[in-house]
């Protein structure tokens, strides 16, 4: 959309006042284009009237008459009310009626001629609760809301149906012309133009046009998405020179031989990959993904090594303190005797705060015997003030609780460092292509030999005891529990009441075994002293909230029991149970939903079955679409008005491949920066 008329405000269309814009800019209609692409929420065919006499019990139709009579009552103390209307075609009379909806007289005269469209409750006499209505207005008016089949739009209070359907039918011959047509994509598909596409999809003809009208615009919605990520790339490749960060094993060696376990193959490929892109011409991006417990942390560490080894700082990017304190350690452990030093900086725990401040220069170059650091953080990284000197490798792990603009914010601190994504969410690849289009994907897709599958039970709360005396018996043999209480409440307050109570509840019920808890609300240095406590086994249970559903890794714990499981997604509890199964030892979840919630069992029997992430995260992507899969956080999703990731896969590729031919036959001459 380049043209200007689109942009104008809605405003200065005719009859469109300040109230009137209001309402609109609720419905996020600023300006003419957004106008013009509000989509209907369904459509009426409003062709065939039925004569009232005709109409059949409990089948939608639309019926057309004259107001013979109307009123409101009140009762219980004006409290309640109901609204009647009797229209009259010639055949017979139909009773129409609202409750509590005492303003509809309003809308309403004895006389005005009237549709409704709506299903009969009963024939004697003729009625319909809640029906749609518009009063017809003749001239014009005829021609718009009946006699064709009409859009339904989504409105806003004091907004009314026939107002917006008018205001859209005299704006949309007016400036369909200024949308721009991209023939490629719409031709490719077999779809219409995006112009034909927008006359279909507020006035169709036929009821079939709308399907494709609305696939020919999400297309393009997609191929926008596309676009930015294709040109984003190839600016990056026309100006970035990349740094040579390829290491020469120096590291590697040694840290792969003191590290106690063998790399699985998938592991070596990955890696592969990664030195080809490291010591590559351009920087590399490049998102790993991997299941819960495939082994990401040692993948992250070797490709730290070879910046390292190349003479480049490393930052690593958890998404939790605790998180970023786990592989502070378990870095710090692991680099320690390759005297890399590792630094820790989140919002509550500076390591190197002095150093920092010590200037720009090269002081934990000079006392590590040459050796740049590794710095781990939080978001705190991407806070401005906070500067890397040599910044060669930035490392995400479980980028899916960063947003996109997070990511590119703490790229832009160097000068084009190489970026690796790490994420334990399979992101379904219709996602993936938009979300993380401009990355190029390694899959680790293969477990450490060592592992049990997970035995996984689905549970009512009746099975508690059971479930607890099995724990029990669990923490007997020497093992670890964690106990999950998800929001329980609607906030978070009620959360943590809830696993406060419950902690206590288990700790005399487990006695004489040792229970923590952790949760959302804990200070940092509590939640960071409660981890260690759980992962030194001087605590044998953990009860948490949602909190643990990254990354903890505590090999010896092999129970995870999930209460209210029915509220958390399929990826999510997925995510949750990849916390045990770590070890040798045969790990348990047990998901426990209420007895109520039959239809939320079946949903999770889905993960009784399958140990999958990839097809867990499709089955949650179908079951309750993208923005819940991906949480709230995901600021990285475009808002789209027609496109649907859980069911547009074709789409996307599509859009996928118009992109690159648009942008290679635009392709810029050399010079000529297309700077973003
Ligand atoms: P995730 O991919 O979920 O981040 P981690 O990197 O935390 O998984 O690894 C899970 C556990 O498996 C860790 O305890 C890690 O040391 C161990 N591990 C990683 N790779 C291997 C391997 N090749 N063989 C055996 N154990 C491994
Ligand atoms: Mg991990």
């Amino acid at each position: 959309m380049s043209s200007t008329g689109l942009q104008s405000p809605v405003s200065t269309l005719y009859g469109v006042g300040t109230e009137r814009t209001a309402q609109l800019a609720r419905l996020e209609i600023r300006t003419i284009g957004e106008l013009l692409l509000h989509r209907p929420a369904r459509y009426e065919d409003r062709r065939h009237t039925a004569a009232i006499r005709d109409l059949v019990l409990k089948a939608p139709a639309m019926a057309r008459g004259k107001v013979v009579a109307l009123g409101l009552k009140k009762y219980r103390k004006g409290t309640k009310s109901l609204f009647q209307l009797v229209l009259d075609d010639g055949t017979a009379r139909l009773h129409c009626q609202w409750w509590n909806l005492p303003y509809m007289e309003s809308y309403f005269a004895q006389g005005d001629e009237v549709v409704v469209y709506g299903k009969t409750k009963s024939v004697k006499p003729r009625t319909m609760d809640h029906p749609e209505t518009e009063v017809i207005e003749g001239g014009e008016e005829l021609f718009i809301h009946v006699n064709r089949i009409v859009p339904i739009y989504p409105l806003t209070e004091g907004l009314p149906q026939r107002w917006l359907r008018g205001l859209i039918w005299r704006t949309l011959p007016r400036f369909l012309a200024e949308f721009d047509e991209l023939e490629m994509p719409g031709a490719i598909a077999g779809l219409p133009s995006r112009r034909a596409a927008l006359q279909s999809l507020h006035f169709p003809e036929e009821l079939k046009e709308t399907d494709p009208a609305r696939q020919r615009l999400a297309l393009d919605e997609l191929l926008a998405v596309q676009l930015e990520i294709g040109k984003r790339r190839r600016n990056l490749q026309q100006n970035a020179r990349a740094l040579a960060c390829g290491g020469d094993n120096s590291l590697i060696r040694p840290f792969l031989k003191q590290l106690g376990f063998e790399l699985t193959e998938a592991q070596k490929r990955v890696l592969r990959e990664l030195r080809g892109e490291l010591s590559g011409a351009q920087p590399m991006r490049r998102l790993v993904q991997g299941d819960v417990g495939s082994g990401k942390t040692v993948v992250a560490a070797c490709s730290a090594l070879m910046a390292i080894e190349s003479g480049f700082t490393v930052a690593l990017m958890a998404p939790t303190e605790i998180l970023a304190g786990q592989h502070f350690q378990t870095f710090n452990r692991w680099f320690e005797p390759l005297e890399v030093p590792v630094h820790l900086q989140t919002g509550s725990v500076k390591t190197r705060d002095a150093e920092r401040r010590a200037g720009q220069g090269t002081p934990s170059l000079l006392k590590n015997r040459g050796r740049p650091p590794l710095i781990i953080g939080t978001h705190a990284l991407v806070e401005s003030g906070f500067a890397v000197d040599n910044l060669g490798l930035v490392v995400i792990d479980e980028q899916h609780k960063f947003g996109v603009a997070q990511r590119e914010k703490l790229v832009r601190k160097g000068s084009y460092p190489h970026l690796l994504v790490m994420t334990a969410t399979p992101i379904p690849r219709t996602l993936g292509l938009t979300i993380y289009g401009d990355l190029d994907i390694s899959v680790i897709d293969e477990l450490p030999q060592n592992r049990t599958p997970i035995r996984t039970f689905v549970r009512t709360q009746e099975a508690l005891p059971k479930v607890f005396t099995f724990i029990r018996a669990q923490l007997k043999l020497g093992r670890q529990a964690f106990v999950v209480y998800p929001r329980v409440e609607e906030t978070s307050d009620g959360e943590v009441k809830v696993a406060m109570q419950e902690s206590e509840r288990i700790e005399r019920g487990l006695r004489p075994f040792r229970v923590g808890l952790l949760h959302g609300q804990m200070r940092s240095f509590e939640k960071e002293n409660v981890s260690q406590q759980f992962r030194r086994n001087e605590l044998q249970v953990l009860v948490a909230t949602s909190i643990i559903e990254v990354g903890v890794d505590v090999p010896n714990a092999t129970v995870m029991l999930i209460e209210n499981a029915e509220q958390f997604g399929l990826a999510q509890l997925h995510q949750m149970r990849g916390r045990v199964g770590r070890s040798r030892h045969q790990s348990f979840c047990i998901l426990v939903a209420s007895a109520r919630t039959r239809e939320a069992r079946h949903r999770l029997a889905v993960l009784e079955r399958s140990n999958d992430g990839f097809a867990i995260a499709e089955a949650d992507l179908r079951l309750r679409g993208p923005g819940e899969l991906l949480g709230s956080q995901q600021s990285g999703l475009p808002k789209f008005r027609f496109a649907d990731l859980a069911h547009d896969e074709e789409l996307v590729k599509l859009a996928r491949e118009s992109a690159r031919a648009i942008l290679q036959r635009d392709t810029i001459q050399p010079g000529q920066s297309t700077k973003s």
